[in-house]
């Protein structure tokens, strides 16, 4: 019904089912089960569930169908499955799609638990996973071949920033039989390009731009319906990685005002890339759209915008970089990006401490480096925060 509204509009009414009382606001339906009106219907609804028909928390909830409906909509994917984590997402696609001896071509440059799942998890059930720089097209074409299964990928990785030419790699895939899942989780639902380059799954961490606020996690996997009410849907409901109604309720409401959140946030993170650009304390500042970032032109290319996070380096390595950390006084130091708070993470040191020294190297997390994640505060205070904070090195 609403299919053909623009994305703001899918945003506040998308996938919205009222109860017999008329609600205004969407209902959270906190229910582990569903009543049936006789044991034939019960059997009915075991062989085939109709639309809006339900059997149990784990299998599906009207509330979590509504946040699937709005948010698949909006990534413009026919259907989506709501999980209670990114990673739940995460894990549950790559598991639900793979089997002892496929093959999986990944980004280097990935989340440290998609490393591991990939790497720890996969590995040890027989998938053999091959992991290349995803920033050189050549390596994509090289390494995947009619063997590869599945190819997986963080369209702008975290936190180094790199851009991903998605239409490209997707067309190498595709050409080789091979389907491809985005983490999507830095590119935000309201810039995100996975569907329109061809992405069969999009998967993001709705912990993220969709809570917006630090309260609740949450994940969802996008893709068509055949994939979504066939292998996804099989394996999480039978896995137990489901949303919690609740959260679906909350991400349903947070939805509505994600637009505003989000375009507010990544103009504010372009306006602290620019005023940190050529600061004498820093290396080198890193927005995807920023003059400064290497594949500007492709993040242009394939996005308006380039997310709420940028990314710099501090002169001085490890010490200089917590005396900077130490001194903000408005941004909080925390591990989390995309909430209304500012925050700053020392990569090095925290989301990426397990990984060997060298590997950093290889992926840029110096001992230099900060993500900074821009909130929904005044620019003109951030700016003013991270030079005096700079000061004080
Ligand atoms: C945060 C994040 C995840 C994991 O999401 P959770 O909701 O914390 O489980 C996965 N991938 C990326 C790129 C992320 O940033």
């Amino acid at each position: 019904m609403t299919k053909d509204l623009k994305p703001r509009t899918q945003l506040v009414h998308g996938g919205t089912r009222r109860s017999q009382f008329g609600e205004v606001s969407e209902a959270v339906f906190l229910t582990q089960g569903f009543v049936y009106d006789t044991a034939e219907a019960a059997e009915a609804r075991f062989v085939k569930a109709g639309e809006d028909e339900f059997i149990y928390g784990r299998y599906g909830n009207p509330t979590m169908r509504m946040f699937e409906d709005r948010i698949a909509g909006v990534l413009g994917y026919e259907d989506a499955f709501a999980c209670a984590s990114g990673m739940a997402a995460v894990s549950g696609a790559l598991l639900a799609l793979l089997k002892a001896g496929d093959q999986v071509v990944a980004s280097r440059a990935l989340f440290g638990s998609c490393l591991y799942v990939l790497e720890e998890i996969l590995a040890r059930y027989g998938v053999e996973i091959t992991l290349v720089d995803g920033t050189d097209n050549a390596a994509w074409d090289a390494a995947i071949s009619d063997d590869t299964d599945v190819v997986f990928l963080e369209s702008i990785s975290n936190p180094t920033l790199e851009v991903i030419d998605l239409k490209h790699v997707c067309q190498v895939a595709h050409a080789h039989g091979a389907l491809v899942v985005v983490d999507d989780a830095m590119t935000t639902p309201v810039f995100s390009y996975a569907r329109k380059c061809g992405a069969d799954l999009c998967v993001v961490s709705t912990t993220k731009h969709v809570d917006g606020q630090g309260r609740m996690l949450g994940g969802i996997i996008a893709a068509s319906r055949d994939l979504i009410r066939g292998p996804i849907e099989a394996y999480m409901k039978h896995t137990g990685g489901a949303m919690n109604p609740f959260t679906a309720w909350t991400h349903l409401k947070a939805l509505e005002t994600i637009d505003l959140r989000v375009r507010a946030q990544a103009d504010t993170a372009l306006k602290l890339a620019e005023a940190l650009n050529g600061h004498p304390k820093l290396n080198a500042v890193r927005y995807p759209t920023h003059d400064a970032h290497p594949q500007c032109e492709l993040a242009r290319a394939q996005a308006s915008c380039g997310g709420t996070v940028l990314a710099f380096d501090v002169k001085g390595g490890k010490q200089a970089c917590f005396a900077f950390l130490n001194a903000l006084k408005v941004i909080i130091i925390s591990n989390n990006f995309a909430d209304a708070k500012s925050i700053a993470t020392h990569p090095a040191t925290t989301t990426h401490q397990r990984l060997p020294d060298d590997q950093k190297a290889t992926l840029g997390i110096t001992p230099g480096l900060v993500r900074l994640s821009a909130g929904l505060e005044d620019a003109e205070d951030l700016i003013e925060d991270v030079l005096q904070a700079l000061e004080v090195i």
